[in-house]
């Protein structure tokens, strides 16, 4: 992150300014200006202590109040929630949106998912046999890192983590957001390549869960699932003229398919750029 050499005085003055205020005058701060002011105002907001407007642990519990009222009960799902900092993951712009119910651009054409449908899909990963028998996620793989949002999320709900992006673009800014981790416990490991082939090296996964959606589960996904474990994806299905959420389970004795809520997340895509 880059501070034009003009401006270092700027942010602490307008920090001070936000003291005892929540989101308006955070709000206020996260305006749109030009390409300089966001770079500050992106270390700026690195480096607020926590305590003051986005950072304040009071806007994520809003949110988690809100994901409980909509029915999500996992409670791990929920803390994980209440710990990762949204607004770190998403342009300065747009940052005031953050703990909103609304997925929001991440560019390259790619947006971060609404938190609701995050919480949805993690929870059904809480739920698999494996992960109610441990209490937690075990060896996960994610395909389409993104920002790093929902990465960030699956260090506190697993052992390590083995995220998947296709374009560099987003690899590199993943890797930017998540040099902490946002204090998730999980190893994590972030790979630049086409999730469609899974990642055989690290094979099998307790857990996989895709943030894009094609028209059928790439066979290396089921391939790579451990028996016990649980595939989380968006799925086109014709039938339905749209995506679903569909849960694969791998028994002993074979493949368990069940579909879900209706969903919109971006193309699944093969190859990378
Ligand atoms: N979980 C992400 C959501 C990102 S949107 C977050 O929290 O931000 C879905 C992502 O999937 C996009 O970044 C897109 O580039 C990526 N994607 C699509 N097809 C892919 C593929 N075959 N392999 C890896 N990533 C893919």
């Amino acid at each position: 992150m880059t501070q034009g050499p003009t401006r270092p005085a700027r942010f602490p003055v307008a920090l001070d300014r936000v003291h005892g205020h929540e989101r308006p005058a955070c709000t206020d701060l996260l305006r749109p200006q030009g390409p300089l002011q966001h770079a500050a105002q992106d270390a700026a907001r690195r480096s607020t202590p926590s305590g003051l407007g986005l950072d304040s642990a009071a806007v994520r519990e809003r949110m988690v109040r809100r994901l409980r009222a909509e029915g999500v009960h996992c409670e791990p799902v929920l803390q994980a929630f209440a710990r990762v900092e949204r607004h770190r993951f998403v342009d300065s712009a747009l940052a005031n949106q953050a703990y909103e119910d609304t997925s929001l651009p991440i560019g390259s054409s790619q947006t971060i998912s609404k938190p609701s449908v995050v919480a949805r899909m993690l929870s059904l990963l809480m739920e698999s046999a494996l992960a109610r028998e441990r209490g937690h996620l075990g060896r996960v793989l994610e395909i389409g890192t993104g920002c790093g949002y929902q990465a960030a999320l699956l260090c506190w709900l697993a052992r390590t983590v083995i995220s998947i992006e296709r374009l560099k673009v987003l690899h590199d800014k993943a890797r930017e957001n998540l040099a902490d981790r946002q204090g998730g416990q999980g190893d994590l490991r972030l790979v630049y390549g086409d999730g469609c082939l899974g990642h055989a090296p690290r094979a099998p996964y307790d857990h996989i869960i895709a943030a894009a959606g094609g028209d059928q589960v790439p066979p290396a996904w089921l391939d790579q699932l451990a028996v016990g474990g649980r595939l989380v994806a968006p799925l086109h299905d014709a039938a339905r003229g749209g995506q679903v959420l569909l849960v694969v389970d791998r028994q002993p004795e074979g493949l368990i398919r069940q579909w879900h809520d209706a969903v919109h997340f971006v193309p699944l895509k093969s190859g990378s750029a």
